[in-house]
């Protein structure tokens, strides 16, 4: 185990001193314009989750994903790049009071909400992976289920985080062009990934969503494939589906809807209410069939970005996640400390396995900020109380 060295609280001063630093100068290279809509935009103010925050790189996506929700949730099914500059996204990550810069900062995962790298969007995602990685050094994580070569995967190549995790999405080999129609398909994605593999990144397989009577029949064969191209690491995810999603799918005659609804917990409330079926049978079903493969299993996508950045979390019950030699070792003191530094007046600190509870003075102030600065650099659960 090693220790934290230098002391998390003199730690945390330098962060936020930078922080203030690197905003002042990027200010300065920035139009009054441009300030204020990076401060505006929504990059600047989200919570970040313990896995990490996730880095918009577009808006809407046309690869028609059957059991996307993106569509559900509003977004155009025309792609746009996102409107910030690189420079104005790492200014209004700066911005953002819940950011932590840095190797050890904030887990940043980019796309989400769209693919990253269609032809509308993959200039910008790459201007995103570069000046997040040339400015701010965070651990970087993309998913995908597009290609780049050529002068694209180049200019990739030159832009990422070296330790980066790139997810490939694959949950069907005979079934892509009914579910993913206009997503390359996947043994092109599976060359994708071994053209990665070989100049050095890490990538991970990203068997989501499950489609049960689907995925689960066809994952010897992904898992085996996804070996020969060189992945070592696969992330399972369940589906989750909304209405729509259930019509979609039900057209296509390839899904069971019964076995889809009767692992649904509820039914969807709404046309936008996204509710994950419960899979936890098939998950394991292919868990087992991946370790005995050869691959390693991870419980989720913001564990494969701690493994490839060589970092440890135990900030949920999935952990703990990373290299054990990684951990990081804390005493009650040292805690004390660092929430002074964040503010926190009269700390007391109770430290149990992985969970930190800290109690500050007064009753007026919310603490989140203070609970994900620590909770990001301890990596572990962390609740904020008054007394
Ligand atoms: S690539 Fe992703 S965002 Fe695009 S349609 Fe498919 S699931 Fe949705
Ligand atoms: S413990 Fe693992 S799964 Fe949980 S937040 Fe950390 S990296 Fe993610």
């Amino acid at each position: 185990m090693k220790a934290t060295t230098p002391r998390l609280a003199r730690r945390i001063e330098e962060l936020l001193k930078l922080k203030r630093t690197l905003l002042a100068r990027i200010e300065a290279k920035l139009s009054e314009k441009e300030v204020k809509e990076a401060r505006n935009d929504h990059h600047a103010r989200r919570k970040p989750r313990p896995c990490g925050m996730t880095i918009h790189t577009g808006i809407g996506c046309n690869l028609g994903c059957l059991y996307c929700y993106v569509p559900d949730m509003g977004f155009p099914l025309r792609p746009r790049p996102y409107p910030l500059t690189g420079l104005q996204l790492v200014y209004a990550l700066l911005y953002n009071p819940y950011f932590v810069p840095g190797p050890s900062g904030t887990l940043l995962a980019f796309g989400s909400v769209t693919e990253p790298f269609l032809a509308e969007t993959k200039d910008r995602a790459i201007e995103y992976l570069y000046y997040t990685y040339a400015y701010l050094g965070n651990p970087q994580q993309l998913s995908t289920k597009s290609i780049l070569q050529g002068s694209d995967l180049d200019k990739l190549l030159k832009s990422i985080d070296p330790k980066i995790n790139i997810l490939i999405t694959i949950v069907t080999l005979k079934y892509h062009r009914i579910l993913e129609p206009r997503a390359p398909s996947p043994l092109l994605r599976l060359d994708f990934a071994k053209k990665l593999v070989e100049h050095g990144v890490s990538v991970t397989l990203f068997m989501r969503p499950i489609i049960p009577g689907v995925t689960d029949r066809e994952a010897e064969e992904i898992l085996k494939k996804a070996k020969e191209h060189g992945i070592k690491t696969v992330v399972l995810g369940s589906l989750r589906v909304t209405p729509g999603i259930l019509r979609r799918l039900g057209a296509t005659r390839i899904i069971d809807l019964e076995e889809v609804s009767k692992r649904l917990p509820r039914r969807p409330r709404s046309n936008r209410d996204q509710v994950t079926i419960i899979e936890n049978d098939l998950k394991e079903y292919i868990a087992r069939k991946a370790r005995r493969i050869g691959l390693m299993v991870l419980p989720s996508s913001c564990s494969a970005n701690i493994w490839s950045h060589g970092l440890w979390c135990h900030a949920c019950k999935w952990g703990p996640c990373g290299d054990p030699a990684n951990a990081i070792r804390l005493s009650e003191e040292e805690i004390i400390e660092a929430a002074e530094v964040l503010g926190c007046s009269s700390p007391r600190v109770k430290l149990h396995n992985y969970r930190v509870l800290v109690r500050c003075r007064g009753s007026e102030r919310r603490w989140d900020v203070l609970a994900v600065w620590l909770e990001t650099l301890t990596r572990r659960e962390v609740r904020v109380l008054t007394y």
